[in-house]
């Protein structure tokens, strides 16, 4: 099973995307993600990335694209896999197409966890992430059993440089203006499904379960 998430950011996607993966046996394939992990390990790829995301603003495609094409032609993603973060402008969308049209393929289901502009800003700024193992918390909905420490891997937890509010805010108007579109892309091709991301988390996956079937 091949699958998008689709949503602004802070609309609970990653979350969902992880249960999916879990539930479903394929890789969750982040962007968001692997841009930290180079980051973390000072590559080229993650300098040149840091200088996008601390703006609130998207990498260029061409730094994304083959990324992405590169994980999903691995061997553990042949079953199927769930997008995070990936596409986030028309051109991804049209290469992920192109490159999934040549070896006969296409995506199953594009998802969009929809939760309004105003919910956003509140649920970010009590966002918190393990930048040493990626799993992501928040202050309310998802506390860590111990304050201000990773339950997975013991580390401190941090508010990410780009969940700063006035960094959301940017990172708002780039999703309005280059990532909502793909709710029409994906529309056009007959995979849009949409869920209500303000409900309680358990039940927005339930929603999403009932779509992917058992
Ligand atoms: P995320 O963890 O998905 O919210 O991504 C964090 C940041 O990484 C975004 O605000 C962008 O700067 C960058 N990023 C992640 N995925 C993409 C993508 N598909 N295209 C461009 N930039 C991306």
């Amino acid at each position: 099973m091949k699958i998008i998430m689709l949503g602004a950011p802070g609309a609970g996607k990653g979350t969902q995307a992880k249960q999916i993966a879990a539930k479903y046996n394929i890789p969750h394939i982040s962007t968001g993600d692997i841009f930290r992990a180079n980051i973390k390990n000072g590559t080229e790829l993650g300098k040149k990335a840091k200088e996008y995301m601390d703006q609130g603003l998207l990498v260029p495609d061409e730094l994304t694209c083959d990324l992405v094409m590169d994980r999903i032609a691995q061997d553990d993603a042949k079953n199927g896999f769930v997008l995070d973060g990936f596409p986030r402008t028309i051109p991804q969308a049209e290469a992920l197409t192109a490159a999934l049209t040549k070896i006969g393929q296409s995506m199953d289901f594009a998802i969009d966890v929809d939760v309004p502009d105003e919910n956003i800003i509140g649920r970010m700024s009590g966002r918190r992430a393990c930048l040493k193992c990626g799993a992501t918390y928040h202050i309310v909905s998802i506390p860590p059993k111990q304050e201000g420490i990773c339950d997975t891997c013991g580390s401190e937890l941090v508010l990410r440089d780009d969940d700063q509010p006035d960094t959301v805010k940017k990172r708002l108007d780039v999703y309005h203006a280059q990532t909502q579109p793909l709710i029409e892309y994906y529309s056009k091709q007959g995979i849009l499904k949409s869920v209500s991301g303000t409900q309680p988390m358990e039940t927005v996956f339930a929603n999403i379960v009932e779509i992917l079937g058992e």
